[in-house]
């Protein structure tokens, strides 16, 4: 017998992915060049040429059954040092290999994680609007129950009274995602200690330990002079997952990785829960040759050039005609309060005119519309002008 959850998962596009279709159909009736395709989070910017250099050297230098082989079932060695080495020097933490974990993406990453925390039944997990649409179905798939706090729609931080009384004793995990996708906001010092000073209180209130799950695939997409802070020195109990699909431009090659510091509670068994998770859910072993290769290149830096235009670009602009937007200090999205406050009717409208930007609604913020300007600049530059129209319609 099928299984109806499943069936009705698979069947039910995400409104992002169902916008990107649409924009593929609609080139081949108007013409690419006159669709304006903001949808998906696709980097438009190329990988760093060592990381290719890497992948040619790896298969010209190495017997091709090493780098096609399987790994280690929680990654190869050589990532898990190359990683952890490199944290050590960025943050001044103190990891070691053996507290990482590589999977198929963040989204691997974060599936194994919420699986790995929700053993309690009726275990809950937290996201702060507007929050990634996928957490939803990864939480629900690891048989917890998904709970929301509703956006600050000014500052785009954490709305801690809501999120105060959401908490309770079944709270396993709060997930975090700084920078942001949709709203390309960073979360300040001051926001990250608010939070790890109420999770040490509920902690001792509830007596068991409250994760934060720190998703960060857009941790080196950062513009200006904004400090990251590094969530694991804020708050023990943190688990990162982290992923490589936008900081080296590599989406299609799922590489990521989960980090348990030994500092978390139950740092171990967590551990052992989060390749528990993997392996029950046949997720272990990443693709060999691409964990070879980013190992050699794991401080290396996306070039930011285009989406450093774009971001300007789109930010003058919109703004000179009246837009509204969150402050774009990283990731590569503009999330832009839709004229007339109805998220999903002005991506319509917008769609109308071939300009093709996600309803904030799926992000549990319907007033907004996100923008992915990881896009050509000629895409930008063509579809000024209509957003100018828009508005003024
Ligand atoms: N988390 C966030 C916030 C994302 O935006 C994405 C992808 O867009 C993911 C996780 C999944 O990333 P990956 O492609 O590494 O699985």
């Amino acid at each position: 017998m099928i299984s109806e959850k499943d069936y009705k998962l698979g069947s039910a596009r995400s409104s992002i992915r169902e916008l990107f279709e649409y924009g593929k159909r609609q080139a081949e009736i108007v013409g690419a060049e006159n669709v304006f395709d903001f949808s998906l989070g696709n980097p438009s910017t190329p990988a760093p040429k060592e990381l290719d250099d890497a992948i040619v050297e790896l298969l010209s230098k190495n017997d091709s059954t090493k780098v096609h082989g399987y790994t280690s079932a929680n990654g190869c060695i050589e990532l898990r040092t190359a990683v952890s080495d490199s944290l050590n020097r960025r943050f001044g933490v103190k990891s070691n290999p053996n507290e990482f974990y590589i999977t198929c993406g963040a989204a691997a990453a974060l599936c194994c994680t919420f699986s790995a925390i929700s053993g309690k039944a009726n275990a809950e997990i937290i996201a702060i609007a507007p929050y990634f649409p996928e957490y939803k179905v990864f939480v629900e798939g690891a048989g917890a129950n998904f709970k929301v706090v509703s956006p600050d729609t000014l500052s785009f931080q954490i709305n801690f009274d809501e999120l105060d009384s959401l908490i309770n004793e079944n709270t396993a995990g709060i997930i975090i995602n700084s920078p942001n996708n949709p709203s390309g906001v960073v979360y300040s010092e001051q926001t990250l200690i608010a939070l790890s000073d109420l999770l040490r209180k509920k902690q001792e209130q509830f007596g068991h330990a409250i994760y934060i799950i720190s998703d960060e695939p857009y941790r080196e997409l950062v513009y200006g002079d904004i400090n990251i802070p590094f969530v694991p020195k804020l708050y023990e109990n943190t688990v990162v997952c982290y992923s490589y699909s936008k900081s080296l431009s590599l989406p299609g090659e799922r590489i990521g990785y989960v980090y348990v510091p030994s500092e978390a509670a139950e740092s171990e068994r967590l551990y052992a829960a989060v390749a528990g998770a993997g392996r029950k859910m046949g997720y272990v072993c990443a693709p060999s040759l691409l964990q070879m290769a980013i190992a050699k290149c794991v401080d290396s830096k996306p070039n930011l050039d285009d989406y450093i235009i774009n971001r300007q670009l789109l930010l003058d602009g919109l703004t000179s005609f009246g837009y509204e937007c969150a402050a774009p200090d990283g990731a590569f999205y503009l999330f832009v309060k839709a004229p007339g406050g109805d998220g999903n009717a002005f991506s319509e409208k917008a769609k109308q005119r071939n300009v093709l930007i996600v309803s904030g609604e799926s992000f549990g913020c319907k007033e907004f519309v996100r923008i992915s300007y990881c896009v050509s600049t000629k895409t930008v530059k063509g579809a000024l002008p209509i957003f100018k129209e828009l508005i003024e319609c």
